[in-house]
């Protein structure tokens, strides 16, 4: 079976995208799934946060530039399971090289798609940069879903309107015709603000079926891991943070199971 790709996704910044795509992604590898995770921004957390450096051609650039094969940029990561696709500085630069190329929109979905169909991973995540640029759209074009990171605070829903009619956008125009949204997960919950509870009581009434049961709170934890290269599960297995993270994973595969069926 071709391997699922979901975009993990929110133009704005800090919401949480990147930590969402190492532990979900760390998460489901500990559920011995075979996890493919990759960085496109160029700030480059995902990889740094998974304690890999920045490496210089041997990130997703010299795939979407130069056509490079993506399973020779594959890395492993210290989390058995789970592989990367690093990334580097240059990808900042990319955006205007690749809006060069002809297609350049599937530039991602064409490298990425022979990796896919070998079927050698069961999940494939892609961090995206904060910012609907040509990156997060080449993105969503080699997706099946997007899953939206919403930070609990005001304006969250002026944010995800933005999203969906980009994507809305792309699958009519037939850039994008298998994008769909996975799911939203509410990050940086904080169990003592009445703020958190309204914004989340609002996505849900706007979004009941997107919307994860699932709280990500806010947890020093989640927040240290990156510093130590480690993702939270690692770092701190037993804190709120891991446990809603492995909480989120199950979700996850729920509703991927239900979706399946
Ligand atoms: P960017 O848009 O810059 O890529 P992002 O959306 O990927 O950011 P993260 O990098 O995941 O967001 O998170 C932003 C900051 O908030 C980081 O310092 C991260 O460690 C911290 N953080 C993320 N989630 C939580 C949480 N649930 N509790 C506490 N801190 C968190
Ligand atoms: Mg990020």
């Amino acid at each position: 079976m071709s391997t699922p790709v979901f975009s993990i996704a929110n133009q704005k910044g800090g919401v949480g995208k990147t930590t969402t795509a190492i532990s979900l992604a760390s998460a489901l590898a500990e559920r011995r799934k075979r996890v493919l995770l990759l960085d496109l921004d160029s700030q480059a957390n995902a990889t740094s946060g998974l304690g890999l450096p920045k490496t210089e051609g041997r990130s997703i650039l010299s795939a979407l530039l130069e056509d490079a094969d993506v399973s020779s940029l594959v890395q492993p990561t210290s989390v058995p399971g789970l592989d990367i696709v690093a990334s580097e500085l240059d990808l900042a630069g990319a955006e205007r090289e690749l809006a060069n190329l002809p297609a350049y929109l599937q530039r991602l979905r064409t490298v990425l798609s022979p990796l896919a169909e070998s079927g050698r991973y069961d999940f494939a995540f892609v961090d995206c940069p904060p910012s609907l640029n040509i990156l997060t759209l080449n993105a969503f074009c080699a997706s099946d879903g997007v899953i939206i990171p919403m930070q609990c605070e005001y304006f969250a829903l002026e944010g995800i309107s933005v999203i969906l009619r980009m994507t809305d956008k792309l699958r009519e125009a037939g850039a994008a015709p298998r994008l769909a949204v996975e799911g939203i997960v509410m990050t940086m919950y904080d169990v003592r603000t009445n703020l958190s509870r309204q914004v989340t009581d609002e996505i849900r009434s706007h979004f009941p079926e997107a919307m994860y049961a699932t709280l990500i709170p806010r947890s020093v934890r989640l927040a240290e891991a990156p510093s130590h290269g480690q993702s939270v599960l690692a770092y701190a297995p037993e804190s709120t943070g891991a446990a809603a993270y492995r909480k989120l994973a199950r979700e996850f595969l729920k509703r991927r199971a239900a979706k399946e069926a």
